[in-house]
């Protein structure tokens, strides 16, 4: 942490003046001001190093799934330490660096940065295997992606959560069998609690759950005990309050994390847009270090309400807790007084669990909002292909207090 601090100081103009006259030695992580994607995106001259170019770097860009893309370039030490991060949580499950790999489906934000002769070299290093390429996820293709995997005898399964819930309906439903993996890692989105249970039916095989970002830089995966173990040689990760203190574990606040190893764009208190909870004491499986309770969304993953208050996904996620028969559901919001809520039911969806969810998201949204729910309407997703909770279509109003 020392040496990116100086070489902010020294080739960053942000932290030129932030930190200027100080020594770095006695610098707390603290003092740094919380800076995000708005912030550096009004001027991205001063928060590039002198010379960046010569840095070698990747240019890379988060997903549009926040409705709110960013350009920025990673350096290839940094993105090293990210990926060897991501092998080490890999072999944890039993994998061995070699063994057959499926990527499920191939999404965009699974996709090596390049084609070049390197990456095409690690991919046949690395036994991969890319099982029904592409973003669809209707049962025809799922059940393909499915038994491609399972064909190619992969150890490990890798790829969007929604894709291989997918995959898991689709065999339930066929009734086909499957070779298990020794383990599924999924990625990139929220993994539901009904999505889980159905993979682990479906395949028999145990399911770990990765949470990660690329910018600021911060990878974990789940253990046995279902906590977020963090990649601590990668980035210092901490949980702050509304007034930038930070939260006790236990107490949620928005993830913010200093990149350890970028240095031509540094990322140092980088506010991610995504809320979770610290863990408190050792987690049960033994493994040392910090660790997340949970991740609970993003920020712009909520509705707004007429009165300006915010409903976070989680909060909204709570509403289908007692529902059997839901695959899949999204809240779509129009105007801040209609809200749709879809859904993928199963067989067996009926009336009764039908004004259940209707009544407990009434009870959130209040009286001044129209709730209306139906089964009928095709799920929206991002264009990378992952499954959005809340489509929003208008503008929010930042600043707002948020229901969790
Ligand atoms: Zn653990």
């Amino acid at each position: 942490m020392r040496a990116v601090l100086r070489h902010a100081q020294e080739e960053v103009p942000y932290y030129r003046d932030v930190l200027a006259g100080r020594n770095v030695d006695g610098v707390d992580l603290a003092e740094l001001p919380v800076i995000d994607k708005a912030k550096m995106r009004l001027c991205m001259d001063n928060f590039l190093s002198r010379g960046w170019r010569d840095i070698p770097h990747i240019a890379k860009k988060t997903g549009g799934s926040t409705g709110d893309p960013f350009q920025y370039p990673l350096d290839k030490r940094a993105w090293t330490h990210i990926y060897a991060a991501n092998l080490y949580f890999w072999e944890r499950t039993g994998y061995r660096y070699g063994d057959r790999l499926v990527m499920v489906g191939s999404p965009p934000s699974l996709q090596s940065a390049s084609e070049g002769v390197k990456s095409r070299l690690r991919a046949r290093l690395e036994g991969r295997v890319v099982s029904a390429a592409g973003c669809r996820i209707d049962p025809e293709t799922s059940l393909e992606r499915a038994l491609t995997a399972g064909r190619a005898g992969g150890v490990l399964w890798y790829g969007y959560a929604s894709h291989v819930a997918a995959m898991a309906d689709a065999v339930l439903e066929s009734r086909v069998r499957v070779p298990s993996p020794k383990a599924i890692i999924t990625t990139a989105e929220l993994l539901f609690p009904t999505w889980r249970e159905r993979i682990e039916q479906a395949f028999e095989a145990p399911l770990r759950d990765q949470y990660g970002c690329n910018d600021g830089g911060i990878m974990s995966q789940e253990c046995s005990h279902g906590r977020l173990h963090l990649a601590e040689n990668v980035s210092i990760v901490e949980i702050l309050d509304h007034a930038g203190r930070r939260c006790p574990p236990g107490e949620e606040g928005d993830v913010v994390v200093t990149n350890l190893h970028a240095r031509t764009l540094p990322f140092l208190r980088y506010r991610i847009g995504d809320r979770a909870v610290l863990g408190a004491g050792t987690c049960p499986c033994g493994t040392e270090g910090t660790f997340l309770e949970r991740v609970v969304g993003r920020q712009g993953d909520s509705l707004q309400l007429p009165n300006g208050k915010h409903i976070s996904m989680h909060a909204l996620g709570k509403c289908l807790f007692g529902a059997r028969h839901v695959r899949r559901y999204q809240f779509v919001q129009p105007d801040p007084r209609r809200v749709q809520v879809r859904l993928e039911a199963e067989p067996g969806f009926d009336e009764d669990e039908r004004s259940m969810i209707i009544g407990e998201v009434r009870r959130l949204v209040g009286s001044i909002v129209d709730v209306d729910l139906t089964t009928d309407e095709p799920m929206e997703r991002t264009r990378g292909g992952k499954h959005r909770v809340v489509v929003r279509t208008f503008d929010g109003e930042p600043g707002q207090p948020m229901v969790w």
